[in-house]
């Protein structure tokens, strides 16, 4: 088996992304088409923003690599982490604390992988506007959450997964 078909077995849901599926008519990179702008005024159920700061938010990828994989994301549609503020930059390193810690409290991670992919040759799915990845691993991974079946129930376990996350998260962080 090559390694995108052991990707495709363990990541289904993913593959509504990288096949297009949900990409809007006028592409990812535009503002009117770019969900980490669309993300923090979508009110309704499907809204997976689990905690909004003064300059960043919080949301949970729902193309995730691991349960509770969150982005922390700019307000502004900013690409390149050399043009973000003193404040943005403060806030964007707060906030993937935070992630952190709440993460770690309700699901015990063994251990993160956090990072920005900058640029599309870097492997940013959408590189217009600049998101931190905070991935939570466990040993073994796969134990967390029964894979079988994740296609149908994805949205369900994601908004949970919210829900849980959103919940623990501190008052004013
Ligand atoms: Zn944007």
């Amino acid at each position: 088996m090559d390694s995108d078909g052991l990707e495709r077995l363990w990541t289904p849901y993913r593959m509504a992304y990288i096949s297009g599926q949900d990409r809007p008519p006028e592409g990812y990179d535009t503002p009117t088409g770019c969900p980490f702008c669309r993300a923090p005024s979508d009110g309704s159920e499907a809204s997976l923003v689990v905690a909004r700061g003064e300059r960043v938010f919080v949301v949970l990828n729902r193309y995730p690599y691991n349960p509770g994989h969150l982005l922390v994301c700019l307000y502004r549609h900013v690409a390149d982490y050399t043009d973000l503020d003193e404040a943005e930059t403060a806030e964007l390193a707060h906030l993937t604390q935070t992630a952190m810690r709440v993460i770690r409290e309700v699901s015990g991670a063994h251990g993160f992988n956090i990072g920005m992919n900058q640029g599309a040759v870097a492997g940013a799915g959408i590189a217009s506007h600049l998101h931190q990845h905070v991935v939570p691993r466990w040993g073994g991974d796969t134990n967390f959450m029964p894979v079988i079946g994740l296609t149908k129930v994805l949205p369900q376990v994601l908004r949970d997964t919210r829900d849980l996350l959103s919940k623990a998260w501190p008052n004013g962080a």
